[in-house]
């Protein structure tokens, strides 16, 4: 394990505490260290910087804390360390959370400053020819060691964010790796990322590769910086103590640190640096201590519009209750319109049956007006019975009774009665209450059979014509009794309007013409014609110039026709006297 878990290293932090006051020997100056090479290397590294503080402190025992990133805010916390040697990003967020403050800077060999030694390399395989600046990198895949590494991210970070990169959105993939920082030079070469991030210098100081291998993406050139680097550079890793360390300890570790000579590493230690650089990096990306800046952006942001903030929220308010208002009103409507149908329906069953009760009246109506006729008709038939048995009884008082006159008195007697109950029979049809139908008829033939009716109801009946010319197979869907009805109403009037004529005179013709599609049915009369007073109201109800009239007849004839899909309309004859009524009924074939 490179690092021993973080509350096990503090507990061991404290143990070693106790263990010095309970013997007295030297006293341990902690110092915690943010680990970023293996151990091997960091011993290489920093040893002679313990050596060194051990020999320029007699009396302390200066032990070197490897810990990474959360381990050394802990230490910090919790006053585990006495000092804290850390990447300058790390640093600045200690300084700002928990006031740590540094006594010395770093000083490397290989950097022309202190001031200006850590950058980072955005590097990708020499080969690869389609990247050359950091905003190619769009839409790539890229590695770095971690999101906390400063030079090894946070600074590539800032000059990304400058080009408009965000580097979290905008590539591909971003992964973090974790350390040593050759996991990424390696991860680049063997093509599994298309860049990688390391500090600048990685791949100067690498031992396994040549640095030939590897490009970096927008070279800066900064002057005696022996090494490439794609961003500017910051100040180097500084040494601070904590607001519990002891002032004259912290004295004599800055001193010593100060005195210190160059390692073989070339390391040695130069007064504090300016770390506001670093400060800037972080205000920038509004990051690490800096991220409440995102907070209070939003915050001024509200501050500064809120007008119209408030404006969009009313807005957006009334936009609701508007909403819920019309779909409110569309509920209501649609249960309106609901209701207002149901009680349509309820009206139209009602005039339909109404309906049905005004036609039966009218067919019981034509049948009053004809009673007088129709019990003539009937007589007749009753009469010629009577005769007939009279004249039977007669010679079997003559005793001149043969069985042949038996026998033709018989049958006379029995056609008549049949011919009386034909009529009666048609009549008690016409005159039953019912409701409507639709059936598929020949209209010529129900018009032969509404006029053998008409006829059989009267005494003194007239010439009655029919002409079906080619219309004798038409066929029609309609209610036949209501198809009667209309024929028996026409036929009636013409009679009426005829009543002065003598009988030769009288006469009614029935023309049926089909027309594509449609049949026509004209009843013509030779009586007076149309009155006067008539025309204008002749389809209405109760309009009537007879005084035992009912003046529903036409209007009951026009909502029958209509409801077949046909018109009623009345015209004179093209010559002579009289009236013509045409109605007309869609054919079927
Ligand atoms: P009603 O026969 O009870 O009067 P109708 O509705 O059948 O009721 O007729 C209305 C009126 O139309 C009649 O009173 C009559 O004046 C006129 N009329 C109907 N048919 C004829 C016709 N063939 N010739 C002249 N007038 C007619």
């Amino acid at each position: 394990m490179f690092f021993l878990r973080r509350r096990v290293f503090l507990a061991l932090i404290l143990l070693s505490t106790l263990n010095f006051a309970a013997s007295g020997e030297q006293r341990p100056v902690r110092i915690g260290l943010l680990a970023f090479l293996d151990t091997e290397a960091m011993t290489s590294q920093w040893t002679p910087l313990v050596n060194h503080l051990a020999a320029a402190l007699p009396g302390y025992k200066p032990v070197l804390i490897q810990l990474d990133h959360a381990a050394l805010r802990e230490a910090v916390a919790t006053q585990s360390v006495d000092f804290v040697i850390t990447n300058p990003g790390s640093y600045v967020a200690l300084e700002m959370e928990f006031g740590i403050s540094r006594i010395a800077t770093l000083d490397t060999a290989q950097a022309p400053s202190p001031m200006r030694a850590v950058g980072s390399a955005v590097i990708v395989r020499a080969d690869r020819k389609d990247l050359v600046s950091l905003s190619d990198l769009a839409g790539k895949r890229v590695i770095a060691v971690g999101e906390n590494a400063f030079g090894g991210f946070q600074v590539a970070w800032r000059e990304f964010a400058q080009l408009g990169l965000d580097p979290f959105t905008d590539f591909a993939q971003l992964d973090f790796v974790g350390l040593p920082m050759h996991t990424v030079t390696d991860a680049v070469i063997e093509g599994r990322a298309d860049a990688g991030i390391v500090r600048a210098c990685t791949i100067e100081n690498l031992a396994s590769r040549p640095p030939s291998g590897f490009r970096v993406l927008s070279p800066r050139r900064e002057p005696d910086f022996p090494c490439q680097t794609s961003t500017r550079l910051y100040p180097d890793w500084p040494i601070a103590t904590l607001r519990s360390t002891p002032p004259a300890l912290a004295k004599s570790i800055a001193i010593a640190l100060l005195a210190m000579s160059v390692t073989p590493e070339g390391m040695s230690w130069t007064v504090p640096a300016d770390y506001q650089a670093v400060h800037e990096l972080f205000r920038e990306l509004q990051t690490g201590p800096y991220s409440y800046l995102k907070e209070s952006t939003l915050r001024a942001a509200v501050v500064r519009y809120w007008p119209l903030i408030l404006m969009l929220a009313t807005l957006m308010v009334a936009w609701i209750i508007y909403t819920v208002r019309v779909e409110y009103l569309v509920q209501a409507r649609t249960a309106a319109l609901r209701q207002a149908l149901d009680e349509r329906k309820t009206i139209e069953g009602r005039m339909r049956v109404h309906q049905e009760q005004v036609e039966h009246l009218s067919r019981l109506s034509i049948l009053g007006e004809l009673s007088g006729t129709l019990a003539h008709e009937i007589n007749q038939p009753l009469a010629s019975i009577g005769n007939y048995a009279q004249s039977l009884v007669l010679r079997v008082d003559n005793g001149r009774v043969t069985d042949a006159a038996v026998r033709e008195a018989s049958l006379e007697m029995a056609g008549q009665a049949a011919r009386a109950a034909g009529i009666l029979s048609r009549i008690r049809g016409f005159s039953r209450k019912r409701a409507t139908v639709r059936e598929r008829r020949v209209l010529a033939e129900l018009v032969r059979e509404t006029v053998v009716l008409f006829s059989g109801m009267l005494s003194n009946r007239p010439e009655i014509r029919v002409d079906e010319g080619t219309a004798a197979n038409c066929v029609v869907e309609v209610d036949p009794l209501q198809i009667q009805q209309i024929m028996l109403n026409l036929l009636k009037n013409g009679l009426d309007a005829m009543q002065d004529l003598p009988d030769d005179q009288r006469r009614l013709d029935i023309v049926l013409r089909p027309d594509n599609g449609t049949l026509h049915v004209a009843v013509r009369d030779y009586g007076r014609g149309l009155a006067p007073e008539a025309q204008e109201h002749l389809f209405e109800p109760f309009f009537t110039t007879k005084t035992d009239g009912l003046g529903l007849g036409l209007s009951i004839c026009t909502t029958i026709i209509e409801a077949h899909g046909g018109r009623l309309s009345a015209q004179p004859p093209a010559e002579g006297p009289g009236l013509v009524f045409t109605f007309t009924l869609p054919t079927h074939d």
